[in-house]
């Protein structure tokens, strides 16, 4: 049998979960499917994100001037209320996403992407594995040589290390299934007009290799003593949690959260 035939697959979802909490990670791999399922409401909102990005790439150019993003956002907002913080806080996110998305979307009248919302996956010989990775949005360079390209993500959640996770494993993904680096990695958060733009290069890709070590390192222990590290509380990830009562049990000594 190949290396590649018994090659752990990770898929982008679960190196998220495992880096945000590895103790919740460690408890879902054991949980009924509801409390796998359970999403907030970053989550909520970032599935109407993208459903509302991708029907705008796909919507030929000459009708984009008449792409309604409030009527889009609206076909795709949840009407889960309770997940939101407070009612106020529901209506005022989704007004946020509409601010939030207009110009973001406006200025890429022209836009035609390579690649719009696909799984893709790569083996990796440096850590022994395949990897998995969505891509919402890929896109030609408009400078540069014709196969320069740009790797987007419109997110939610501007989690930092959710951020950095992306821009390394991008990194390391695209050298090994496209043969070279995007141009440029581009993370635009929807709620702030905080754009994070990272270059890569060859530099930069022997960090992004080490920080993919480490964190496929973490997978198999993720249920053992990496499994038992958990957020300080009173993290905004803690605040959204469907284990928050569990974990704040009083009389339990695995409270003591372990910072991260
Ligand atoms: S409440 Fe916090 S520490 Fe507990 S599982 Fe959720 S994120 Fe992790």
């Amino acid at each position: 049998m190949s290396a590649e035939a018994k090659a752990m697959v990770i898929e982008d979802y679960m190196l998220e979960e495992l880096l945000r909490c590895p103790y919740r990670y460690a408890k879902r791999q054991g949980a009924a499917p509801s409390a796998k399922a359970d999403v907030n409401w970053m989550q909520l909102a970032q599935l109407a994100v993208s459903h509302v990005v991708n029907a705008f790439f796909t919507t030929p150019e000459e009708e984009r001037a008449r792409f309604s993003i409030p009527d889009m956002l609206e076909r795709w907002w949840t009407n889960k209320v309770a997940k939101f913080e407070s009612a106020e806080h529901y209506w005022s996110i989704k007004q946020r996403l509409i601010d939030g998305l207009s110009p973001l979307l406006m200025e890429e009248a022209s836009s035609n992407p390579i690649i719009l919302f696909e799984q893709h996956q790569a083996f990796v010989p440096e850590l022994q594995a395949e990897l998995m990775q969505i891509f919402q949005v890929v896109l030609g360079s408009e400078e540069g040589e014709p196969s320069d390209y740009i790797v987007r993500k419109y997110i939610v959640d501007e989690d930092e290390d959710m951020i950095t996770l992306f821009q390394h494993l991008t990194a390391v993904f695209c050298s090994s299934a496209f043969g070279r680096l995007p141009v440029r990695i581009e993370v635009l958060p929807v709620l702030s007009s905080n754009r994070r733009v990272l270059y890569p290069t060859e530099e930069t890709l022997e960090r992004s290799m080490d920080y993919m070590k480490l964190a496929v390192s973490l997978m198999p222990e993720a249920s053992s003593s990496a499994g038992q590290q958990r957020k300080a509380h009173g993290s905004a990830e803690c605040r959204r949690c469907p284990f928050l009562e569990e974990c704040l049990r009083p009389g339990d000594e695995a409270t003591e959260a372990i910072m991260m």
